[in-house]
């Protein structure tokens, strides 16, 4: 979208506008931020290839959002802080579409494929069909509609007459700009067509965080994907990473209302040059212009293999006719257009046998049921253990012991029941028994109502020690070398651990006499947990397994205290207050407190010699991030004091100066500041803050 003289224009204004020490409310600097604020969106949503860091783009962000709310006439649709929406939408309206989104038939072979190629020359009348094949990105659709280069309107596929308006929801999503220079092209209105999509590994990353917390997996990345376009919230739709793939223009019109598809653009790769080039996503590096049907073929047998490793889940390919003109000869039945076809890959899906349900406790005492199936190959792996989630998923798919079942690698990656098939029952099934009692402990299972789970309450139960104990030994909490899951379990059967305390307590004698165990595996155990003893508190907070907490709340928590025990004090308001921090997480840490059992654990940790203090060396050594700078403090502080400004300068790798000077980079400022500031902005290389951007730097 950007040509090389513009990048380099606005890489250029990117260091005239961070220099800055004093911002103006002018139409003209507003207008310049904005233009670079999206220049390094394009480059960070749609390049992937950002140029600044993100802390700088913080900045600029929160310069132009200060300005614009002190100044609302000066603010414009297109501008980026307009992406923030505010409050939720209550119900989607439903918005016709410009063109009628019509689906794709299939093919599955070459034989389907020569077919559709014979029609095609057919109904165009023609000896040479060009083909435009792209991958089937596996997503939700989306139409979005721009006028006078502005995204009016942004629209779910529906019946594909008319859909839910999702404009807020869309405008959310960063890769999609909120101003295009379609323009430039003549165009004045145009609809285009596109799937909204969760990369795979944001999906598996979502997923793993998920599961720390407690919470229910995600099933698949376009359920997902869907679902949180569809959110009442937008800036949900924001948080789960969605991104937008446009591939289709449906609609173009000029100033006089001329059509635009008939006229000026010719093909279908033209279509999608002009939407790279207006800084959209799309699959122009995934694509192929093919002359014949034997090269679309070929092309596709490339994709079935590479589509595995490829980010984005892709369930086929498309075949467009690239001639616009050739499009329009074919035209379309009420169902489907004439010029387009989808080849679905062979599915991933194998039939299997259900032999029982075992259900497993987790740490935090969540019984999951998991099926136990006949060995069966899929897409290059044997699955013999599968999820069932929970109760509601085996009652909704009526999945009984005996049944065959219909197994699918969703996502290619997680094994999942897709359902049962019901002609092939014998009589012999029956419904799976949900337990009632632990299976470990044999306490009543409790349902909070507005949880599909049923739990273990039971402290002390064998099942969920050795989850927990496992959990704190793990890469993401103690990161405890030379103690996996065997080592646990062996531990917990032979009653060396009891609790988590017990790993500092091991009986290193018995231990070298045991089966397996070297004088060397032994002294590597005694270095990794002694070595445990002197992790950063973040990952004592996160090993502890807090319903809810997991990595990223622990170190939000542990940058706000200064030992756990502080933690142990903290009432549901007090933890609200921290960023980041909602009152689902506050009232389980709350309540993990509440419980002896856990405080005489940190007791007896602390005890043995594990960290329990938030020590500086290691905010610094993971948290550079005001490396090299320097900082003072002024005015009445409002959102720390001034030995907590201090501390958190430091803990960042910053460096605090006593009065303004030349060597000064930070003044923070809080209310009713004086002289010093007055000194300051006499000083061009100095930079005002309020607590506010203060904060946000080092977020
Ligand atoms: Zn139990």
């Amino acid at each position: 979208m950007y040509s090389i003289e513009e990048q380099q224009k606005f890489n250029a204004l990117t260091q005239k506008l961070l220099g800055k020490s004093v911002y103006l409310a002018l139409p003209e600097f507003i207008q310049d931020l904005r233009n670079t604020i999206n220049y390094h969106d394009w480059r960070y949503y749609v390049l992937s290839e950002p140029v600044i860091t993100d802390y700088d783009y913080d900045k600029l962000f929160a310069v132009l959002k200060r300005i614009e709310s002190a100044n609302p006439s000066l603010q414009t649709p297109d501008s980026p802080t307009q992406r923030v929406a505010r409050g939720l939408t209550s119900e989607f309206e439903s918005v016709q579409h410009l063109a009628a989104m019509l689906s794709l038939e299939n093919s599955y072979n070459q034989g389907d494929l020569n077919d559709f190629d014979r029609k095609t020359k057919e109904l165009t009348n023609t000896e040479h069909t060009e083909y435009c094949v792209e991958p089937k990105f596996d997503g939700s659709s989306i139409a979005l509609v721009y006028e006078n280069d502005l995204l009016v309107r942004a629209a779910t596929r529906g019946d594909g007459t008319a859909g839910d308006d999702i404009t807020n929801n869309a405008k959310a999503l960063p890769s999609i700009p909120l101003r295009a220079p379609f323009s430039k092209y003549g165009i004045h209105k145009i609809e285009i067509r596109g799937e909204v999509i969760i990369q795979r590994s944001v999906f598996e990353k979502m997923n793993e965080e998920r599961k720390r917390k407690g919470e229910k997996v995600f099933q698949n990345a376009r359920n997902t994907a869907s679902g949180s376009l569809r959110t009442k919230d937008p800036n949900e739709s924001r948080a789960r990473n969605l991104e937008a793939i446009l591939y289709h223009i449906s609609f173009a019109e000029d100033a006089g209302g001329n059509n635009l598809l008939k006229e000026k653009l010719v093909s279908h790769f033209h279509c999608i040059e002009i939407l790279y080039n207006c800084g959209f996503k799309t699959p122009i590096h995934e694509m192929r212009v093919c002359q014949n049907i034997d090269d679309v073929h070929l092309f596709i047998q490339t994709w079935d293999s590479k589509r595995h490793i490829f980010n984005i889940d892709t369930d086929g390919m498309v075949v467009k006719v690239n001639s616009l003109q050739q499009q329009q000869q074919c035209g379309s039945t009420t169902h489907h257009p004439r010029w387009a076809i989808a080849y679905k890959f062979a599915a991933k899906q194998a039939h299997s046998k259900l032999l029982k349900v075992e259900f497993q406790v987790g740490r935090t005492g969540a019984v999951t049921p998991v099926a136990k199936i006949e060995p069966v190959p899929l897409a290059g792996v044997t699955i013999s253990s599968i999820s069932l989630h929970n109760e509601d998923f085996i009652s909704e798919k009526d999945i009984k012991i005996n049944d065959t079942v219909i197994v699918e690698r969703a996502g290619e990656v997680i094994p999942y029941i897709v359902g049962v098939v019901e002609t092939l029952r014998t009589g012999a099934e029956y419904p799976v028994d949900f337990p009632r009692q632990c299976p470990s402990c044999n306490s009543p299972l409790i349902k909070p109502d507005e949880e599909a789970v049923w739990r273990c309450d039971n402290a002390d139960c064998p099942a969920q020690t050795e989850e927990r104990v496992i959990h704190y030994v793990s890469k993401d909490a103690m990161d405890i070398d030379g103690c996996g899951r065997e080592t646990v379990i062996e531990f917990i059967q032979r009653g060396y651990i009891k609790t988590i305390e017990d790993l500092y307590r091991l009986p290193y004698e018995q231990i070298l006499g045991l089966e397996g165990w070297k004088e060397k595996s032994v002294n590597n155990l005694k270095a990794g947990i002694e070595d445990s003893k002197n992790r950063p508190l973040w990952r004592l907070l996160n090993a502890l397994g807090i319903r809810h907490v997991g990595v990223t709340t622990s170190k939000d928590i542990s940058n706000h205290i200064h030992s756990i025990f502080d933690l142990a004090k903290m009432s549901v308001d007090d933890l609200t207050n921290i960023e980041g921090i909602g009152p689902k997480v506050a009232q389980s840490i709350v309540g993990f407190f509440h419980n002896s059992g856990n405080t005489h654990l940190l007791e007896e940790l602390h005890a043995l010699g594990v960290n329990t203090i938030n020590r500086a060396e290691d905010a610094r050594s993971k948290n550079n991030k005001l490396e090299g700078k320097t900082f003072l403090f002024t005015g009445s502080l409002q959102q720390f004091t001034r030995d907590r400004a201090k501390q958190l300068v430091e803990e960042n790798g910053g460096k605090l100066l006593s009065g303004v000077s030349a060597n000064l980079n930070y003044l923070v400022v809080g209310e009713d500041a004086g002289s010093k500031l007055a000194k300051a902005q006499k000083i061009p290389s100095i930079i005002v803050l309020s607590e506010d951007d203060f904060l946000n730097m080092i977020a």
